[in-house]
């Protein structure tokens, strides 16, 4: 048997012109199918994003898989769905698999509609022991009804079979399969060929608006410091001079993640890191923000989410941190000379034209290097989709496309969805050359955002023209 995983070319707006980086859950698939099962490929068409339908006809045409997996956030359903179609039109017989975040938060919609004529089978929650019990059930006699975590029709009838009783013990879980990847180039952190690994999965807290609860519950998993280690010189082998670290929340363990730092410094490995954050964990301890530069780590995504402490606590954040901690906590990231990509929510449902532009401000005043202005987004499976829907702010039910955190999705008490995306795009486009940080990532970064300038300047040249003018227009 030959399967093909797919990885989904469309990103959040923007994000692929800093980064492009390969899918982590679809290499561990492939390295925790059982030995011997089939033989397995990976084409991550995040490198081929111009014209991802073109790259993935070529490779279907010529390694003619028998089973095709494909993995979407929500955002990204729809060009998961598209990648499907063209498969069962060039290879009709081949069995298509969906999983990931959406299929796990909207599996019993996906199975009721029409969409099922291009899926096969949808994975729900972790995907590791579903995805090697279900290529097994494909491979010995086709009884599905053992095999965890699927969802699926058959003539006719719904079965949506429970995921495992347990979630897997992360030790158990083999290191990405990166060799499995046909395409090996063009994956890159700010320049800098780039990987991706996780140190722990899951998170303990209870974020109103975040959906990682549905993936894993309220749990957190870590791997051992030499699993990391090896995964790590793993992606050395692979030519990986920069990495992202995908946890849900590295910072709940402050003393582990020191440790780790340390381990990574002893073992001399000679990387950049990049992770997302949590106030936290840092304010918690002030040795991690050195121990983590010495290791390697250049940027950190910090949650900040908002500068009112009133919106914190709608967001069920104040357990975690409050504006002041924030304010610390960057100064403490610059002082490591580690650049701070700030995290902000907009949108929340007391919102007014003045509370935007605080969180302009505040970012502005603590010194945030990039931001990352998002618009509060109704996910699927959430608390805060509740509340929205029920107080009728969540203004696009449905087209889950638009769920990238840059469109918006709601409105506030206060402002319509048109005045909230507007005020949030002017004052995004300001920010850069207002707050200065253009002279330090210009500073820190001079090659890649030069490359950056002029490849905008040639390919998106309304897109140069918005970013480079658009602090002069004040007005909000
Ligand atoms: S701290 Fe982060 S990962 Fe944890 S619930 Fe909140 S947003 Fe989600």
């Amino acid at each position: 048997m030959r399967i093909l995983l797919v990885g989904n070319p469309r990103t959040v707006m923007g994000f692929n012109r800093l980064t492009k980086i390969p899918s982590l859950n679809l290499a561990s698939l492939a390295a925790n199918l059982d030995e011997g099962l089939a033989e397995i490929k990976i084409a991550d068409l995040v490198v081929k994003d111009r014209n991802p339908q073109k790259a993935l006809q070529k490779i279907l045409e010529d390694y003619r898989p028998d089973v095709v997996g494909f993995t979407s956030m929500s955002f990204q359903y729809h060009t998961a769905l598209g990648l499907a179609k063209l498969t069962r039109k060039l290879l009709p017989n081949a069995i298509n698999i969906l999983g990931g975040y959406h299929a796990t938060a909207d599996s019993e919609n996906i199975v009721l509609g029409n969409d099922m004529d291009y899926f096969d089978f949808l994975i729900n929650g972790e995907g590791e022991v579903p995805f090697n019990e279900l290529i097994k059930a494909l491979n010995n006699g086709h009884d599905f009804t053992k095999v965890p975590g699927i969802t699926y029709k058959s003539n006719g009838k719904v079965f949506d079979n429970p995921r495992p009783e347990k979630l897997l013990d992360v030790e158990d879980i083999k290191i990405p399969l990166r060799s499995a990847r046909i395409f090996q180039k063009g994956f890159h952190i700010l320049g800098k060929p780039g990987d991706v690994i996780e140190t722990s999965r899951g998170c303990v807290y209870s974020c109103n608006f975040c959906s990682i609860r549905n993936m894993y519950g309220k749990s957190f998993r870590k791997f051992s410091i030499d699993r990391i280690i090896m995964d790590l010189e793993d992606t050395k082998r692979h030519g990986t001079e920069a990495i992202f670290i995908t946890d849900d929340n590295i910072t709940i363990d402050p003393k582990r993640l020191v440790e780790l730092s340390n381990e990574i410094t002893r073992a001399k490995l000679n990387m950049t890191f990049a992770v997302q954050a949590n106030v936290r964990g840092f304010r918690r301890s002030p040795d991690l923000a050195p121990a983590m530069a010495r290791a390697g780590t250049k940027i950190v995504f910090l949650g900040i989410e908002n500068a009112s402490d009133d919106n914190l606590e709608f967001m069920h954040k104040s357990n975690q941190l409050t504006t002041t901690d924030t304010e610390i906590v960057v100064k403490q990231l610059k002082e490591n000379k580690i650049l701070v990509v700030g995290g902000f929510i907009f949108g929340n449902p007391d919102d007014k034209k003045e509370d935007l532009v605080r969180n302009f401000d505040y970012a502005k005043k603590i010194g945030v290097d990039i931001q990352l202005f998002n618009i509060l987004t109704p996910h699927l499976k959430t608390e805060l989709r509740d509340e929205l829907l029920k107080e009728g702010l969540v203004t696009n039910i449905d087209d889950y496309s638009k769920y990238n955190h840059y469109a918006a999705n709601v409105k506030t008490r206060h402002l319509s969805t048109g005045e909230l995306f507007k005020i949030r795009n002017r004052l995004d486009a300001r920010y850069t050359v207002e707050s200065g940080a253009i002279f330090r990532l210009f500073r820190e970064y001079p090659w890649f955002f030069t490359k950056l300038m002029f490849w905008m300047m040639k390919h998106e040249p309304q897109n140069w023209y918005n970013l480079s003018t658009g602090f002069l227009r004040k007005k909000l």
